[in-house]
């Protein structure tokens, strides 16, 4: 509708200005380089989780496609409004469906799966697993039909939008199966639920070990200025020194208790008191918290469930 046509609408009352407005998006979109973007989710998680998109010379690379499809369609509008180049990928970091859940609906509009070699065994079985006694036959129907990933790899793996250089590079910690990626002419990385900033994270599928280890090696990465974590706001350096330190924090106090002796339900009641003192004013503390010292007891037990990779 031109302009003029529009302002008549607007004058015949037609058309009243409230209508001009787009709908809210579930996430704030933030350019956090030249074509790259972060889509943070909104406050109340309507999308389920981050995800963002890299734009090339020849086409868009998406990264994670949300729990909700509507927040995926909202993405997928907003790169239509910024480029007319196609999508061409979406790059999921890990099987988790608040990550994968959109991963359909980018098909449908022109997107190659890629994903953990992993995630193609567990995205359809694993996903039950993390709502326990919440999960409704709806939603697991739901898990039993979401996208297989089309490609998928256990190692690095470099895609090129043209003249654009995009990294997939496995890492450990948060799965079994994840994925980071690296935009190296933007200094930017995605690093999927690897990094939460500021929100206590998900460790149900976790090896606190290696995440450390993984956490430790991203602070440190010189090729990096702006991190996109799973969970939480855009973040630099010094957020993801801090997640090291939460994970470490989690892991010395469960280590303390477990030297006095304790074990199970009185760990966790032991151990919460100092762990909500250092760190009791991260998002969903009162949720992850207590699950994340049972998880890490496990751990130092020796008898943590992790997901168990599939043959092909
Ligand atoms: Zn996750």
């Amino acid at each position: 509708m031109s302009g003029a046509i529009a302002a008549l609408a607007i004058a015949l009352g037609a058309w009243p200005l409230a209508a001009q407005q787009a709908p809210a998006l579930p996430f704030a979109l933030k350019a956090i380089g030249p074509g790259v973007y972060a889509a943070i989710d909104g406050p109340k998680g309507e999308a389920g989780s981050n995800a963002g998109f890299v734009i090339g010379d020849d086409g868009v690379l998406v990264v994670d496609s949300f729990y909700n499809e509507a927040a995926t369609k909202a993405l997928i509008g907003e790169i239509h409004r910024l480029t007319p180049l196609p999508i061409r990928y979406v790059v999921n970091t890990h099987y988790h469906i608040d990550h994968t859940g959109g991963d359909a609906v980018l098909r449908e509009a022109g997107a190659i799966i890629v994903a953990h070699k992993n995630e193609r065994g567990w995205v359809r079985t694993e996903n039950a697993h993390l709502f326990g006694e919440r999960v409704t036959p709806a939603l697991q129907a739901r898990i039993a039909a979401l996208a297989l990933p089309d490609v998928t790899t256990d190692a690095p793996l470099t895609i090129w939008l043209g003249q654009r250089k995009v990294e997939v590079q496995p890492v450990l910690g948060h799965t079994g199966g994840d994925l980071a990626v690296r935009v190296p002419d933007a200094h930017v990385l995605f690093a999927g639920d690897l990094l939460w900033r500021h929100v206590s994270p998900n460790i149900i599928d976790g090896n606190v070990a290696e995440w450390i280890a993984t956490a430790d090696a991203m602070a440190t990465d010189a090729g990096v200025t702006s991190f996109v974590p799973g969970h939480g706001d855009v973040a630099t350096a010094a957020d993801v020194k801090d997640f090291a330190g939460y994970l470490r924090d989690l892991r010395a106090l469960v280590a303390k208790e477990r030297k006095a002796g304790l074990s199970g339900a009185a760990l966790v009641t032991a151990a919460l008191p100092e762990f909500k003192q250092k760190h009791g004013d991260w998002e969903a503390f009162g949720y992850f918290a207590p699950k994340e010292l049972g998880f890490m007891d496990d751990e130092l037990a020796g008898k943590k469930r992790r997901p168990v990779p599939v043959g092909e």
